[in-house]
């Protein structure tokens, strides 16, 4: 099929608003976090910093890998910085932040791919951010278990993999990962933490079919995958992999409803939702709150 050139309608950007925004748009910028709200120039920012919703990036912003999707910049990253975790806790408190959202690189060159520094978060946020819930959206960890313990044995709220596109797309868009192994990552929270609601998303528009997407669908239920994000992939430059398709939002909501008689927990489906979008509803659907 070709490539589309024209964004639809249903795309244009909600501008950013409302005191909530600023006040995190402006700490951002002192304190040179990387945010990925920011750096992703995502649609939702006003809506969900002023809900007091934001996600960050921990562990550099240069990663192992070059999916063909993603805009984060390939190299070889620094060593963690070990203040990192108690700074980004620190203006978690400050921000006042209700429900954080907290992500990273991929990072092959570490043993642990960054567990310890991502279960390191979690205690510092426990501790100078007590009323905010901690999300984690982790990198495959190389499927590193024992690595994982480490981030299981820290409690996050929610805890997060992408599994971002059906397999046939893996070597195309995805080098580097490897379907199963992201799937037995999902598997490996849910049968070792079943407390911890996991969650995983898709972008759609890189290529692939509905039966391939449902067949994906299916397979993250049978690892216990309670809460999903389906979202429009949008290319970041024009070197990167070409939007094939802009699914109709009627179609994202169809999937949602197959998605939901699958029996996921909570659906974010639709042209602009993004892993972090509405994520502390998502975590109060998952969890009766
Ligand atoms: Fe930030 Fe996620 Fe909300 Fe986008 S959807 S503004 S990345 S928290
Ligand atoms: Fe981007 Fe993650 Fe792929 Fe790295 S592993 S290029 S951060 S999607």
């Amino acid at each position: 099929s070709h490539p589309q050139r024209h964004k639809p309608d249903w795309l244009k950007v909600r501008l950013p608003q409302g005191p909530g925004w600023a006040r995190i748009d402006r700490y951002h910028r002192e304190q040179g976090l990387h945010s990925v709200c920011r750096s992703a120039a995502c649609p939702n920012q006003g809506e969900c910093w002023s809900r007091g919703t934001a996600t960050f990036m921990i562990l550099g912003n240069l990663c192992t890998r070059a999916c063909a999707f993603c805009n984060v910049r390939a190299g070889a990253p620094a060593p963690p910085d070990p203040d990192e975790p108690a700074r980004v806790a620190q203006a978690i408190g400050e921000l006042d932040l209700r429900h954080a959202v907290v992500t990273s690189v991929t990072r092959d060159d570490l043993d642990d791919g960054g567990a310890s520094h991502f279960a390191c978060l979690v205690h510092e946020v426990r501790d100078r951010a007590p009323h905010c819930r901690i999300e984690l959206l982790i990198p495959d960890l190389g499927g590193n278990l024992d690595a994982l313990e480490l981030i299981l044995a820290a409690a996050p709220d929610v805890l997060g993999h992408n599994i971002e596109t059906i397999p046939r797309l893996y070597p195309q868009v995805r080098q580097g990962a490897h379907y199963q192994r992201s799937l037995a990552i999902l598997a490996a929270i849910h049968q070792r933490a079943p407390h911890i609601p996991t969650k995983s998303g898709l972008m759609l528009g890189l290529g692939e079919t509905q039966e391939e997407i449902l067949a994906v669908l299916a397979d993250l239920r049978q690892v216990g995958c309670a809460l999903l994000t389906l979202g429009q992939y949008l290319a970041p430059t024009r070197r990167h992999h070409p939007v094939v398709r802009y699914p109709h939002p009627d179609e994202f909501a169809h999937l949602r409803r197959q998605a939901l008689a699958l029996g996921f927990a909570h659906v974010e489906a639709g042209p602009l939702v993004r892993s972090s979008y509405h994520a502390q509803q998502q975590f109060e659907e998952a969890t009766d709150v």
